[in-house]
């Protein structure tokens, strides 16, 4: 399948700044919300009264954002087109006791793992700390710290087998970043204060930061098409969905529809149970209080959500050229042959047969190709927010993303025609396809 260049190449010049502009889920949070408010959404409070008046609403939950799109009319047929997808990815977070010194003189950070991720793609590269600090009267701040950590692997002369035998980490020990050296009375929390605009620490009465990779996103390939960078899984289909949804609106609110939903979860890598999760109650609280502010009844919000469908968007498996028997032999799905569908027949998925019809028709109106992944037998896949949803609310769910390698790594893998494809092909679910 080709697209206009020009579209693409704007694409993902967008994408590559989105990237860089999300380092942690409250950054990918705000920058949605912002996003959407400069698109004419307006931003409420949960603590309001609840806004189903035409046009766009969004609403924040620490690293969850929510949107919803009210068209002109609403009739008894309106249901929810829902966009899923997560803010968070496996990385390390900074723990309450922020840094220690050993006998030796290394100042380290103590930083517990967040996620399943491959602990090898953070060893020998610069981080920083992202993620919000919250004051003493209980407002917060998002910080990005400068480059400040990093783990160093062991030299292949202390570790002669690691190559042979394959390398072994301990999260607790073999995981901790070194900051400073013989920094006797320094305080980590003093420079991420500086960083801050505080006047010291002790203003900083609690934090959730995260370590991300400093360098930034970037193209590669014989033709840039692949973008590397962390944090693909999932702020690929956050990208897409917002993109989707700032075309949609860019000619005014539709005069008709159903109402569409974007629903952008935080701890889908640790199983989504939380208050922002997929889990939680998040989701249901907003199609439950707009079907109430559009004036359902208790049966009439049943009836709306029975109506309801929603795409489930995160990131999937391309082939990998160097271990492609670990796919099943006959669906190869790979890099720029367009967004994945992704069945299991365990319901690791939550795809079924109809969401499949309703995603090939709006592959069809975005003019756009797409393709399948069934997990090898002896090879269990991950799971999503789906069957999640899907299982809480009884949605029709279809499970899709765009193929990645390197999936959970510090810096991920993706070509820029699948990430162009799944925007447009999001759009066209939301459009009515
Ligand atoms: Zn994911």
């Amino acid at each position: 399948m080709t697209y206009s260049p020009t579209d693409v190449t704007n694409n993902t010049r967008d994408y590559l700044h989105f990237l860089n502009d999300c380092p942690s889920p409250f950054h990918a949070a705000s920058v949605v919300a912002q996003r959407l408010v400069d698109a004419g959404f307006t931003e409420h409070s949960e603590t309001d009264p609840w806004d189903a008046s035409p046009g766009g609403h969004v609403i924040i939950r620490d690293g969850a954002v929510m949107a919803w799109l009210v068209p002109q009319t609403v009739s008894n047929d309106t249901a929810f087109r829902i966009v899923g997808a997560h803010t968070d990815s496996p990385t390390f977070t900074l723990k309450p006791h922020a840094s220690t010194q050993t006998p030796d003189g290394w100042n380290q950070l103590g930083v517990e793992v967040y996620g399943g991720m491959l602990m090898n793609s953070w060893l020998d590269r610069e981080l920083a700390l992202a993620g919000r600090l919250v004051l003493a009267d209980g407002s917060q701040r998002l910080i990005r710290t400068k480059a400040l950590a990093r783990i160093p692997q062991l030299a292949v002369h202390l570790d002669r087998g690691v190559n042979s035998e394959g390398l072994k980490l301990d999260p607790q020990q073999h995981l901790r970043p070194i900051w400073s050296v013989n920094s006797t009375d320094a305080d980590v929390l003093d420079i991420i204060a500086e960083e801050a605009g505080l006047t010291s620490a002790d203003e900083i009465t609690a934090y959730e930061l995260v370590t991300i990779p400093t360098q930034a996103a970037a193209l590669f390939g014989a033709d840039a098409q692949f973008v590397a960078s962390g944090r693909q899984d999932n702020l690929s289909s956050v990208h897409a969905g917002l993109v989707a949804l700032e075309k949609y609106v860019a000619d005014g609110i539709p005069q008709t529809g159903d109402v569409c939903v974007f629903a952008c979860f935080d701890h889908e890598e640790i199983g989504s149970q939380s208050r922002t999760g997929a889990a939680g109650p998040i989701l249901s609280d907003v199609l439950t209080r707009t079907a109430h502010a559009l004036g359902c009844d208790a049966d009439g919000v049943a009836r709306m959500i029975a109506g309801s469908t929603c795409v489930s968007a995160d990131a999937s498996h391309s082939v990998h050229p160097n271990y492609a028997d670990r796919h099943d032999p006959d669906t190869r799905p790979i890099m720029g042959g367009g967004p994945i569908t992704k069945l299991n027949a365990n319901q690791r998925y939550a795809t079924n047969a109809n969401g499949i019809a309703l995603w090939r028709r709006a592959l069809a109106a975005a003019g756009v190709e797409g393709q399948e992944f069934v997990s090898h037998n002896s090879m269990p896949c991950g799971s999503t927010i789906g069957p999640i949803t899907a299982t809480r609310l009884g949605i029709t769910t279809i499970d899709v993303g765009i193929p990645l390698l390197s999936m959970h790594s510090a810096r991920e893998m993706s070509h820029i025609d699948d990430q162009y494809a799944l925007t447009e092909t999001l759009g066209a679910y939301w459009a009515g396809a």
